[in-house]
C-alpha cells in the first residue's frame, strides 16, 4: 500500500563527517567501517595532515573502492574553504575561511625572515568583550570545532613558499581559546603530532583573557605549550573597565599563571595592550611592577591597534611606550614590545572580526 507522503518516514539527511574532527582511533574506525584497514587510516591521515590533501581523489595510494565508499558515507577531508585572501604591505597575509554552516573565521600568516607565524581563531566572535578589541564587538556566535581549528593551520601552511616551514603558531585570533578547551586540546594534539603537522609544543602559544580555573585545566594537557595571559592592568578596577566580563581578581590570575610555570616549566608572558592615558601612566607601570617584579615571566607591551568602531581610545606615542617599558625594566620586569603587523589590512592583534562571506565587515 502506498504511504501518504505526509506521514512516510523521511530519509535522514546524510550526515557529513569532517575527518579533521577525528582523532587517530576514530579515523581508523571510520576507515574500517568503509572496508579499509588500519594502515590505510594512517595513509589517509598522512594525506590530510602532511600533504594537505583537500579531496579524497588526491589520496592516490588509497584503493579507489575505499575512496568511493568513504565518499558515499559522507566523509570529507575539509569542512572549511578559502573565501578571500588579503596581503599587507609588510608581507602579512590574512585568510577568510568559510565554515560549513555559512559562518566565517579569519587566520593570519606573519612571515618574518626565517620565522613564519600563524595566528588562528578558536571561536566565531568572542564573548569576553574587551573594550578595545574588534573580535568581541558582535558577541560570540559559537565555538569552532576541532577540525575547524586544525584546518586553519592546513590553509595557512599552504600559503608558504615551497620549502618554507611553519615555525610558530599563536592562538591569538578571534575568540577566547580557554572557553573552547574541549575542541582546542584535541586540535593542538593534531597540530603537535609528529606523524602529521608536527609543530613542537614550544612553538605553540595560547593566549587567554585570564581565566584561572581554565588555566589550570590547560596545565593538565599532556604537552607544555606556551601560555600568554592578557593582563592589561594590575589594578582590579582598571582591569574590570577594560575587560568588563572579567570575574577573577588580578592576584588570582597571576597566581594561576605562576602555577602554570611551576607545573609546565614554561614562563608565562603577560600581554598589556597600551591605551594612551588609560593604562600607560607611571602609576600603571608601578602597579605592574608590584605584582610582576622579579617573577619568572615576561611582559609583552602591545600598543593599541585602532579599530574603526571603537571611539575614545588612542595608541600611545612610541616614546610613551618606551618610557613605560623602561619603568617596568627598572622594577625588575622582563619586557618586549610587539611590533605592529598587518594593520593596513585589519590583520593586526585585535583587528580580527566577524565578516560576511565576501570579507565585508559585520558586527553582529
Ligand atoms: N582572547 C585571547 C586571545 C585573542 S586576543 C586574549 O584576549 O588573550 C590576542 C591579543 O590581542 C590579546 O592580548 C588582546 O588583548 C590583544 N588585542 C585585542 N585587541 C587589540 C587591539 N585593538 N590592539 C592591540 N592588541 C589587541
Ligand atoms: Fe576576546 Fe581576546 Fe578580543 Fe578580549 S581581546 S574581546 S578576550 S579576542
Amino acid at each position: 500500500m502506498a504511504r501518504d507522503p505526509a506521514t512516510a518516514p523521511r530519509a535522514r539527511p546524510r550526515e557529513v563527517v569532517h575527518l579533521t574532527d577525528l582523532d587517530d582511533a576514530a579515523l581508523c574506525a571510520v576507515v574500517e567501517a568503509c572496508g579499509g584497514l588500519p594502515f590505510q587510516a594512517r595513509q589517509l591521515a598522512h594525506w590530510i595532515y602532511v600533504h594537505g590533501a583537500e579531496d579524497l581523489a588526491q589520496c592516490r595510494n588509497l584503493p579507489a573502492a575505499l575512496r568511493a565508499s568513504l565518499g558515499a558515507a559522507g566523509h570529507v577531508l575539509r569542512s572549511t574553504r578559502r573565501l578571500h585572501e588579503t596581503a599587507s604591505d609588510d608581507g602579512t597575509r590574512k585568510l577568510l575561511l568559510g565554515l560549513a554552516d555559512g559562518e566565517t573565521v579569519e587566520t593570519v600568516l606573519i612571515p618574518e625572515g626565517e620565522r613564519n607565524t600563524l595566528c588562528i581563531s578558536t571561536q566565531v566572535g568572542c564573548p569576553v568583550g574587551c573594550v578595545f578589541c574588534a573580535s568581541g564587538l558582535g558577541g560570540v556566535k559559537r565555538n569552532l570545532g576541532c577540525g575547524e581549528i586544525v584546518e586553519q593551520v592546513l590553509h595557512g601552511r599552504a600559503l608558504l613558499a615551497p620549502g618554507a616551514r611553519l615555525t610558530n603558531l599563536v592562538v591569538m585570533g578571534m575568540g577566547e581559546p580557554l572557553l573552547n578547551l574541549r575542541n582546542l586540546l584535541p586540535a593542538l594534539e593534531r597540530i603537535h603530532d609528529p606523524a602529521g603537522i608536527h609543530l613542537g609544543a614550544r612553538r605553540i602559544t595560547v593566549s587567554t583573557s585570564g581565566l584561572p580555573e581554565r588555566m589550570r585545566e590547560f596545565a593538565a594537557a599532556p604537552h607544555a605549550y606556551n601560555l600568554a595571559v592578557s593582563l592589561h592592568a594590575a589594578d582590579d578596577a582598571l582591569r574590570r573597565r577594560l575587560v568588563p566580563t572579567a570575574r577573577a581578581p588580578v592576584a588570582a590570575i597571576v597566581a594561576a599563571a605562576l602555577e602554570y610555570f611551576r607545573t609546565k616549566g614554561r614562563e608565562v608572558t603577560f600581554e598589556v595592550v597600551l591605551l594612551a592615558g588609560v593604562n600607560d601612566r607611571p602609576e600603571d607601570a608601578a602597579a605592574l611592577v608590584r605584582v610582576l617584579g622579579h617573577q619568572p615571566c615576561t611582559v609583552n607591551l602591545i600598543p593599541w591597534n585602532p579599530v574603526e568602531e571603537i571611539a575614545g581610545y588612542a595608541r600611545p606615542a612610541d616614546a610613551q611606550v618606551d618610557g613605560f617599558a623602561e619603568r617596568l625594566r627598572t622594577g625588575g620586569v622582563k619586557v618586549t614590545v610587539r611590533r605592529q603587523r598587518g594593520a593596513d589590512r585589519d590583520a593586526a592583534c585585535g583587528q580580527l572580526r566577524l565578516r560576511g562571506p565576501d570579507g565585508s565587515r559585520r558586527t553582529g
